[in-house]
């Protein structure tokens, strides 16, 4: 067999006829013909999200128009750099493109450009976390976020007793902050007590798994006593705060994170704001001390993290946030609201424990201690039945090992246009579902491992027919609802 390649050897080589039409034929193929393995995968992946009730509570489905963008042209293009100020050439078209992206990340939050500036390129949410510690923070400096077990990000500085896990842990100092194991809410004095005693450069106010509004003017307090930043990672109420159905962090806040896929809906990317302008005024001589967070910032993105950034996603993003000023998407972040509201209330109303005992956001924890069971048997009796949610750790537990708890999301679901008695039937579902995590657990040794349950759950006949019916009767109801996105895929 002549390999390509052959054919180019010395000069003038002759191109191998066949091959080269068939190349310029490939890149023009559609998916289907050209990679039917990725392309059924894909279709594979449709299905489930068509059929099941999606509860992952950081989860959504970005609109057509979001996904067009994201799978446009734009990701052909290199652009180390900012706009006008750039490493390439050829970007006339990107620089107008992220330029609007940033007036409508500022419009989207009401932000005075006189007071605020944006990056849009972030890749994510945790690369965007780690470009603000390393524009803030000196190398070691010291952290304060809300711990991963009670509701906290991975990148806010987790660690455990053995190891360091977030990288922010190891090239940073963190100190987390913790609920009340009794109340399930952020325990502000403790934070404040022990602030004073770690004197942080930087305090977190962001959460993945927190039902309740954040006291950012308390925190403001708190950091402005020790004299440290303070940055609100709104990633999960992005949305949210866009539509002005939660408090927005930005009149509080020095530095605020995001995440653009959670209740915002757009393409997976982050975002980070900043503050500019004037940041205090002596008293006495009317001194101004300027805010100098935009070069720190910026730097630390691009070149201190990143290389090109990912012109197809700031389209998406770009998309994302026009849509996000609409009357539609607060009509949509509303209804997101009173669902999480109705949702709660069902489980109540069968006998279910929510941490906090409600919820002022898009999420809830439900405790599943009182039932006698736990998260991680319950997520995988649920997921056979094609509802997807999170095992959660609750205030108090035990063991990390072990959560008790289940989070429960409503962004994803509302986007696919469920209402609140759309959700009552969602919360009934869940009830058959712990029901039948019961009806396994039971029929083993109390002393059964997570590990031994899903075997059971796996092998044992006994229970097909009661996990087929409820998969059955899930995926009649939740086919039955439209799916944003492309048309096919
Ligand atoms: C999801 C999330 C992130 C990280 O986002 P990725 O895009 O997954 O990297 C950061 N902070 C908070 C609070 C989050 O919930």
């Amino acid at each position: 067999m002549t390999h390509y390649s052959d054919g180019m050897k010395g000069m003038g080589a002759p191109v191998i006829k066949g091959l080269w039409d068939s190349h310029n034929k490939m890149v023009m193929e559609p998916l289907d013909t050209n990679d039917p393995e990725v392309y059924d995968i894909i279709k594979k992946e449709k299905r489930r999200q068509t059929l099941g009730l999606e509860l992952i509570a950081s989860e959504n489905f970005a609109s057509r128009a979001v996904l067009e963008a994201l799978g446009s042209c734009m990701n052909n293009k290199y652009s180390e750099g900012y706009p006008g100020q750039r490493y390439y050439g050829g970007t006339e078209f990107v620089d107008e493109l992220e330029r609007l992206c940033q007036k409508r990340a500022l419009q989207a939050y009401g932000l005075d450009p006189q007071k605020w500036g944006v990056n849009v390129q972030p890749y994510s949410g945790s690369p965007a976390n780690f470009a603000v510690y390393t524009a803030l923070v000196e190398p070691h400096g010291r952290i304060m976020g809300l711990d991963l077990p009670d509701g906290g990000h991975l990148t806010h500085g987790f660690m455990t007793d053995k190891k360091k896990i977030s990288a922010t842990s190891i090239f940073f100092e963190s100190m987390p902050y913790k609920v009340n194991p009794q109340t399930g809410y952020i325990d502000y004095d403790r934070l404040e007590e022990n602030a004073r005693l770690f004197h942080p450069k930087l305090i977190i106010a962001g959460v993945s798994c927190y039902s309740r509004n954040l006291d950012y003017a308390r925190m403001r307090k708190i950091a402005d006593e020790n004299g440290a930043y303070l940055l609100a990672d709104m990633a999960h109420i992005s949305g949210l705060v866009a539509a002005g159905v939660v408090p927005s962090p930005f009149e509080h806040c020095d530095v605020v994170s995001t995440t653009t896929h959670k209740t915002l809906r757009g393409c997976r990317a982050g975002m980070i704001f900043y503050r500019k302008g004037v940041r205090s005024v002596d008293p006495k001589t009317g001194k101004e001390t300027l805010y100098n967070l935009e070069s720190l910032i910026n730097q630390a993105v691009f070149p201190g993290l990143q290389g090109g950034p990912h012109n197809h996603a700031i389209a998406g993003i770009a998309v994302s946030l026009k849509q996000a000023m609409t009357p539609e998407f607060k009509v949509y972040q509303t209804q997101v609201l009173a669902n999480c509201k109705a949702l709660s209330k069902a489980l109540v109303d069968l006998g279910y424990h929510i941490v906090t005992g409600g919820s002022d956001n898009h999420l809830i924890l439900v405790d599943l201690r009182s039932q006698g069971t736990d998260g991680g048997r319950a997520e995988r009796v649920l997921e056979l039945c094609s509802i997807a949610c999170n095992k959660n750790t609750c205030p108090g537990d035990k063991s990390a090992l072990r959560p008790s708890g289940l989070r429960l999301g409503t962004p994803a679901l509302t986007s696919r246009g469920f209402l609140e008695e759309d959700f009552r039937k969602v919360a009934h579902f869940i009830h058959r579902g712990v029901e039948l995590t019961l009806r396994v657990q039971n029929d083993m040794s109390p002393k059964a491992t997570l590990k031994e349950f899903k075997e059971k759950l796996e092998k044992d006949e006994t229970y097909r027919d009661a996990l087929t019916a409820l998969k059955e009767e899930v995926e009649a109801f939740a086919g039955g609802f439209p799916l944003p996105g492309l048309p096919v895929l």
